[in-house]
């Protein structure tokens, strides 16, 4: 069959098959946990809780502030509020709820909904923003907001994203073969929100296990028509705008939401999680990370408590083989380096990789010899080695005017470049402050 592809992109040394086999695990470190008031886009929450004060498992602790943009938070664990304190976190450090884990993972009466069929899309949403339910492929946009385009932006094609396209990353083709019955149940709900779109899965095609049990569960299911689409293996597939263009040969304009032209992405694992949230009663408590990399003792897919400490949790599955050079939150392609381990997982942690020193080695920066090998990967077609001049000059006005805000942060500029140039990381950089001047 003949695939349609995005312009651009690399194949980037895919390390999947270090976990690809490893069934998800649950862990539940004890100790601390620690749960950020801002884990989604839009405004930090609000604490519901007070120091010293007892917490279930399941209990809300957090909510966004009255008529703004968020979703909840809930406990992960059973225990005592310890402090309501700015703590480190990937990236930074944010207002956060401690709570010391009583070690007991009592949990409040969840309600299940045994008609949850037959639920409308009004008494759907709530239930998805009040369950703390964001992308879980790490973008953690609020799923309920996702969920309601404007009016004059129609639906007519819903697709599910199991690319997971990142290399190391095996978490959402765990989900999808342990999990295929819940991610259908999830799909019904999308069905019951917008009956008249049509649904496609769409994965990599390295995934073929996958790809089997969501095809049977499909089957199985009296769901209509469902897709399942396998796509070439090339990075950056998961991203929305390239997801989209393969699945259906539509280009979402520059600065346009995926609404513009008719479609809604949604992670798989999210898909899940709307299910257990709507038919089981239970919040987003738990995510599936894969702990990876060579220096890892052993790599693995989680099943871990929101909150956990990355140190805890590292020390829970044995640690590491050797001293790594690195340790990245996320893939090592749009990932974040930690400076320290005292950090939570939060929803959008996919995965932890830990790469030996060996591997870590940063090549100083060489000046662009103008190969154009960047422009070339570049898939939402910008000039990267322009832009990264634009941000170094700090000239923010030609930046966003030669389209840096597009920049979808992939980082295959930067993999491909032969001079070493940061590329991403310019970018980055740029688009934040460029963003905040705009906003100002
Ligand atoms: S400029 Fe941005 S979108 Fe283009 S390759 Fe580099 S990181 Fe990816
Ligand atoms: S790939 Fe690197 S060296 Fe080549 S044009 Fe881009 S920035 Fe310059």
């Amino acid at each position: 069959m003949r695939h349609r592809l995005f312009r651009g992109g690399v194949h980037p040394d895919g390390g999947k098959e270090l976990t690809r086999d490893k069934a998800i695990t649950p862990v539940a470190p004890g100790g601390i946990h620690v749960f950020p008031l801002g884990q989604h886009i839009g405004a930090p929450c609000l604490p519901l809780v007070e120091k010293g004060q007892e917490v279930l498992r399941g209990q809300l602790i957090a909510s966004p502030p009255e008529g703004k943009l968020g979703v909840s938070i809930h406990s992960s664990v059973s225990g005592k509020v310890r402090a309501i304190e700015v703590r480190p976190i990937v990236g930074g450090r944010a207002l956060s709820i401690v709570v010391e884990s009583d070690g007991q993972a009592r949990e409040v009466d969840f309600d299940e909904r045994p008609r949850w069929e037959e639920l409308s899309r009004e008494e759907i949403l709530p239930i998805v923003s009040g369950s703390g339910i964001v992308g879980l492929g790490g973008a953690c946009f609020p799923t309920s907001v996702k969920l309601s385009p404007p009016p004059d932006a129609p639906i007519d094609t819903v697709i599910l994203n199991g690319a997971e396209c990142e290399p190391y990353l095996t978490c959402d083709d765990r989900v999808m073969r342990e999990h295929a019955e819940d991610i259908v149940n999830g799909t019904k709900l999308l069905r019951r929100i917008f009956p008249d779109a049509r649904v496609v899965v769409g994965l990599e095609e390295n995934k073929p296990e996958a790809m089997e049990a969501l095809r049977k569960a499909y089957d199985a299911a009296s769901l209509g028509e469902v897709e399942v689409k396998g796509l070439p293996v090339m990075y950056p597939q998961g991203s929305e705008k390239q997801l989209i263009y393969a699945v259906t040969g539509r280009a979402v304009p520059s600065g346009k939401l995926p609404c513009a032209v008719g479609c809604l992405v949604q992670n798989v694992a999210t898909v899940r999680n709307m299910y257990l949230a709507v038919a089981k009663g239970r919040p987003l408590m738990d995510r599936v990370v894969t702990v990876t990399g060579e220096a890892v003792a052993q790599p693995g897919n989680y099943l871990v408590p929101l909150g956990t400490l990355v140190a805890d949790l590292l020390e829970a599955i044995g640690g590491f083989r050797e001293q790594p050079g690195k340790v990245i939150a996320g893939g090592p392609m749009m990932g974040f380096a930690l400076t320290r381990l005292d950090v939570p997982v939060v929803k959008g942690t996919s995965g932890l990789v830990a790469q030996l020193r060996s591997a870590t080695l940063v090549e100083p920066e060489q000046d662009c010899i103008r190969c154009g090998r960047c422009v070339e990967v570049c898939p939402m077609g910008l000039e990267p080695y322009r832009l990264n001049r634009l941000a170094l000059l700090e000239d923010y006005d030609a930046f966003v005017d030669e389209g840096g805000m597009d920049c979808i942060e992939c980082g295959s500029c930067s993999y491909t470049c032969p001079s070493m140039r940061y590329l991403v990381q310019s970018l980055r950089e740029a688009k934040r402050t460029a963003g905040a001047r705009r906003r100002k």
